[in-house]
């Protein structure tokens, strides 16, 4: 069947994950879904995916399987150099194709050990190993080169098992390869960030404004994607001119935002961090930051953006009393009064801290994050968060339900959301 393509019909492709760690050593197979989004935003039609180890029978049935039914064929995994790594091997088996070592890929393999200092490994030399009529796809972040290998009217192309590897180089072939050749139609897509509501609530908010985009003439379609502490939505057009879906999706955007007010964290990608780092910058602003539950887990993220030190100043882990007493200058007699977990004992942080290091504002976050330590009136899930500024203290306890992962994932999450609304109010001053 191989070659046959029906016309008017979608492309179909198939994806095939390849690793034994993915079936028994609780590795997830991330790349499957991420490879399906890309290709379907392309107009493919994904057929199957499957995950296979590394053994050899195993990987040629899946390959050829796989080759037979779709149009092209999206492997990922198992191009390293050790033995285990067969995919590159058993794609060339699967299309009857001979290999040879290229000398352009042993040479920037070994340029990249060298740059490390280091002598390529002879094992190494497998990874220059490509099929006859196959192309190289470069991988600007590892060593194990992708590869493009057409076969009549269909394909099979093999990208490495590391995301970070994996994601620019399928960007790089479905750009070049892919949607020329079976690309249908454009897809345009944006999202709606939204901080410190529930699902059912940004839901019951925003339903009745997207319920009749999907029979518009330019439909667009809306899916809400909740995650600790955040939930987005994600709007999807797909048509023929990308002019006209880009303009179809910035009203709908509009609409949504309009309707969210100061909920909506960011319409053009940026994450809540990104967003706080903006509007502390804008101001010239420092922040500091204290935590107590969080155990660095709020200054974790605000790091997380590139050139945050242009505004964290700097951050305390006090976990214990002591260090809420000797590092943030929170009186002994309030934690004795109100416990280590009370709103004053919030603010006291927060504020001890903006003076201590002489900055415009400071967030601190106290709480019971558990299994142990609650009390009935202080259950697990407890927490005291606070923000403190030149206009005063805004301060509020929350009480999550989860694991001890959740509530100080939810807890961080929180904590930066208010952050957030206190400097967009600064704003408004
Ligand atoms: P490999 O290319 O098979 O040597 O894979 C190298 C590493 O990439 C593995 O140890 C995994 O950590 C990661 N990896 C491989 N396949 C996947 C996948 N399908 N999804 C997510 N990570 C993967
Ligand atoms: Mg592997």
């Amino acid at each position: 069947m191989a070659g046959v393509t029906a016309p008017g019909r979608p492309a179909t492709a198939a994806i095939v994950a390849v690793g034994s760690e993915l079936l028994n050593l609780g590795r997830t197979d991330t790349n499957s879904p991420y490879i399906a989004g890309v290709l379907q935003r392309h107009g493919l039609t994904v057929s199957c995916t499957t995950v296979v180890g590394d053994d050899w029978d195993d990987l040629v049935d899946t390959l050829r399987h796989a080759h037979a039914r779709a149009d092209l064929v999206v492997c990922t995994g198992g191009l390293g150099p050790t033995d285990d790594d067969r995919t590159r091997d058993a794609a060339a088996h699967v299309l009857g194709l001979a290999l040879h070592e290229a000398p352009e890929i042993v040479a920037a393999i070994r340029e990249r050990f060298v740059a490390r200092g280091l002598t390529m490994p002879e094992i190494n030399r497998r990874q220059a190993l490509v099929p006859e009529g196959g192309t190289i796809l470069p991988n600007r972040r590892g060593t194990a080169p992708g590869l493009w290998l057409p076969a009549g009217d269909r394909a099979i192309v093999l990208l490495p098992g590391p995301p970070r590897e994996m994601q620019p180089m399928l960007e790089f072939a479905v750009s070049t390869y892919v949607a020329p050749r079976w690309g249908a139609g454009q897809t345009a897509q944006r999202a709606v960030m939204v901080g410190g509501r529930s699902e059912s609530w940004v839901d019951e908010r925003v339903q009745p404004i997207y319920a009749s985009w999907q029979l518009e003439s330019v439909p667009v379609h809306t899916t809400i994607l909740a995650s600790l502490g955040q939930v987005e939505l994600h709007l999807t057009a797909h048509g023929p001119d990308r002019v006209v879906l880009e303009t179809r999706l910035a009203g709908a955007v509009e609409a949504l935002v309009a309707a969210l007010g100061d909920d909506a964290v960011s319409s053009d990608g940026r994450s809540l961090e990104a967003v706080i780092g903006d509007l502390l910058r804008a101001y010239g602003w420092r922040l500091a930051v204290a935590e107590s539950c969080t155990g660095g887990l709020v200054t974790s993220r605000l790091t997380d953006v590139s050139g945050s030190s242009d505004y964290v100043d700097r951050a305390v882990v006090a976990y214990g009393n002591r260090s809420k007493i000797a590092d943030l200058d929170v009186p002994p007699d309030l934690i004795a009064a109100h416990g280590a977990v009370s709103e004053p004992v919030a603010v006291a942080m927060a504020e001890g801290l903006r003076r201590r290091a002489g900055v415009e504002v400071a967030v601190a976050v106290t709480g019971i994050a558990g299994p142990g330590g609650g009390s009935v009136e202080k259950p697990v899930g407890t927490v005291c968060l606070a923000v403190a500024g030149a206009r005063g203290a805004v301060v509020r306890t929350a009480r999550f339900t989860g694991d001890r992962l959740v509530i100080k994932a939810l807890s961080a999450s929180t904590i930066l959301d208010m952050l957030r609304r206190y400097l967009l109010h600064e704003a408004r001053q």
